[in-house]
C-alpha cells in the first residue's frame, strides 16, 4: 500500500507533564508506525525558552517509557538544529521564497489598526514584500529585520485531512508569516516545517488545535519543495461533561496513573479507543492495535473521558497480570506492612485482585493480612456470644489436626455448625474479628488457609 517507508512523529512541547491528550497522539503516531513497520521519531520542540524546562522534557519521556511507547529515532531537540534553521533561512532568502522586512512593531499594528478601521482582516500589508518592478522603501538604520515567508497571493491549499476529509484555505487568507525574529531565532511553524521535512515524515498525527497551522506548513513545505506529508487532526478529548478535559475531570497528566493503581495496559486499551475504533473490540492488547491501526477508524467528534471505563479495563489487566508482578508493584505502598510469618504476598494477591480496580485497592484490602487485628471490643462483644464460644472451641479443637486445604477447613467449618445448630455467620464474623479485626473479608475458609494453621489457632485461642 506505501510505497515510501512510513515515518511518523511525536512532537511534544516540553511545557508541562505528558497529559491524556499527548499520550493519545503519541501512541495513534507509534501504533501507525508499528502498522506498516515504520519509524517512529520523537521531536522535542523546545523553542520557547520562557516555558521549556528539562524537567518537563524528563517527564514525557517517563510517561512514554511507562506506556513502552518506544521511539526508533530521537529525541531530537530544536534548539539543537538552530544552525540548519539559519542554513533554510538563508536557501529561502536567496530563492526568494523569503524577504527581510524593517516594520517595526509600532508600524505592523499601525497597519492593523487602520484595515480594522475600515472592516478588514488585519494583516501584513506587504511593504517589505519584493514583487518585480517594485522598489522597496529605504532600510532603516538601526534596526535589525525579521524575516517572513512570501506566502502565495494566488490559489488555495488544500489537503485531504485524514480525519476530518478535505480543507481548503484561501492564500488570500495567510499574510506573509514571520518566521525569523530581529535576532535571527526562528518561529514555530518554520521549525516545525523544517523539521517534518528533514526528519521525512510521511504522517502527522496531532491534535485539532494545530489545524490552523497546516496551511502554513504546507506552503513552507512546498516553498522547500519538499514532499507533503498527510495530515491527521485528531478531536481534543471531553470530560464527561462535555468541557474540555481539564484537571477537574480527575488527573490529566499520563503519570498520575502508576500512582493511582494504573497499570500501562489498561490506559493504552483505554486511550485507543479515545477517537478510534476496530468494530466493537473494548478489550485489546497493544499487538492487536498495532495490527489494526490504520487511521481508517479515527472518529471527527471529539471523544469523552470516561473514568468508570478506565478503571474497568484496569480491573481486567490486574486479574490478567502476573502475581508477582502486582507483588513488585504494591509491596512498596504496603506501609506498616509485617510480612514476617505472614501469608504469602503472592497467594493473597491470587485471592483479592478480582476485585481491584487499581492497584492502589488490592494493596489495601492486602492490608488486612498483614497487620495485627485489633477488633472493636464492641464487635466482639455482639459477635463472640457465649453461645457462640463452644462451637468455636470444638471448630479450633478441629483445626489442629485437620488436613491444612480451603475444602477441608470448610468441611470442619460445617460440621461444627450443624453439631452446634448454628448458621455460617455466627461462626464467620466472630472468625473474621479475631484473625483480621475486620467482618469484611474474602471468604473465611479462604482467608484461614491463607494465615496458616498456627496463627489461626493462636489467634482463636486469644481470643477465647
Ligand atoms: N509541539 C506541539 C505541541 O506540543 C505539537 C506540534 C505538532 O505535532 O506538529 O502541541
Amino acid at each position: 500500500m506505501h510505497s515510501m517507508k512510513v515515518r511518523t512523529r511525536f512532537a511534544p512541547s516540553p511545557t508541562g507533564y505528558l497529559h491524556l491528550g499527548g499520550a493519545r497522539t503519541a501512541l495513534f503516531s507509534w501504533a501507525f508506525a508499528r502498522h506498516f513497520g515504520g519509524t517512529f521519531v520523537l521531536r522535542i520542540e523546545d523553542t520557547d525558552l520562557e516555558r521549556s524546562t528539562p524537567e518537563a522534557v524528563q517527564a514525557i519521556i517517563e510517561g512514554m517509557q511507562w506506556l513502552g511507547l518506544q521511539h526508533d529515532e530521537g529525541p531530537f531537540y530544536q534548539m539543537k538544529r538552530m544552525d540548519r534553521y539559519s542554513a533554510v533561512l538563508a536557501e529561502m532568502l536567496g530563492a526568494g521564497t523569503a524577504y527581510h522586512c524593517y516594520s517595526s512593531p509600532e508600524e505592523v499594528e499601525a497597519m492593523r489598526e487602520k484595515q480594522r478601521a475600515i472592516g478588514e482582516k488585519p494583516r501584513y500589508d506587504g511593504t517589505w514584500r519584493p514583487e518585480p518592478g517594485k522598489t522597496l522603501p529605504a532600510i532603516p538604520a538601526d534596526r535589525k529585520p525579521v524575516i517572513r515567508f512570501k506566502n502565495p497571493l494566488e490559489g488555495e491549499v488544500t489537503w485531504d485531512d485524514v480525519v476530518k476529509g478535505q480543507i481548503t484555505i484561501a492564500n488570500r487568507e495567510m499574510d506573509d508569516l514571520v518566521i525569523a525574529r530581529p535576532d535571527g531565532t526562528p518561529t514555530y511553524n518554520f521549525c516545525v516545517a523544517v523539521d517534518d521535512w528533514d526528519m521525512q515524515i510521511t504522517h502527522v498525527i496531532r491534535g485539532d488545535d494545530h489545524v490552523n497551522n497546516t496551511p502554513r506548513q504546507i506552503n513552507i513545505l512546498l516553498a522547500l519543495g519538499a514532499t507533503l506529508p498527510k495530515y491527521g487532526h485528531v478531536p481534543m478529548i471531553l470530560g464527561a461533561d462535555g468541557e474540555k478535559l481539564s484537571k477537574r475531570h480527575g488527573a490529566v497528566s499520563v503519570m498520575d496513573y502508576p500512582a493511582q493503581g494504573y497499570l500501562p495496559e489498561a490506559m493504552l486499551n483505554y486511550l485507543s479507543r479515545l477517537g478510534w475504533s476496530h468494530g466493537d473490540d473494548e478489550v485489546f492488547s497493544m499487538e492487536q492495535m498495532c495490527s489494526w491501526f490504520n487511521l481508517d477508524h479515527l472518529s471527527k467528534s471529539p471523544a469523552q473521558f470516561n473514568p468508570e471505563k478506565l478503571a474497568w479495563l484496569n480491573n481486567h489487566y490486574i486479574k490478567l497480570a502476573d502475581n508477582k508482578r502486582l507483588a513488585d508493584l504494591i509491596k512498596p505502598i504496603m506501609h506498616e506492612a509485617q510480612f514476617d510469618g505472614a501469608p504469602d504476598l503472592e497467594a493473597v494477591i491470587a485471592l483479592l485482585k478480582e476485585r481491584a480496580n487499581t492497584t492502589v485497592e488490592l494493596a489495601n484490602s492486602a492490608m488486612l493480612f498483614y497487620r495485627q487485628p485489633q477488633p472493636e471490643a464492641a464487635l466482639l462483644a455482639q459477635h463472640l456470644t457465649d453461645a457462640v464460644r463452644p462451637a468455636l472451641q470444638a471448630f479450633a479443637a478441629q483445626l489442629v489436626t485437620v488436613t491444612w486445604t480451603k475444602a477441608d477447613i470448610s468441611a470442619v467449618m460445617k460440621s461444627t455448625l450443624a453439631e452446634h445448630g448454628l448458621k455460617m455467620p455466627q461462626l464467620a464474623m466472630p472468625l473474621r474479628l479475631l484473625i483480621t479485626g475486620q467482618l469484611q473479608t474474602p471468604s473465611i475458609d479462604a482467608v484461614l488457609e491463607l494465615f496458616g494453621r498456627e496463627v489461626v489457632l493462636s489467634r482463636i485461642n486469644q481470643g477465647l
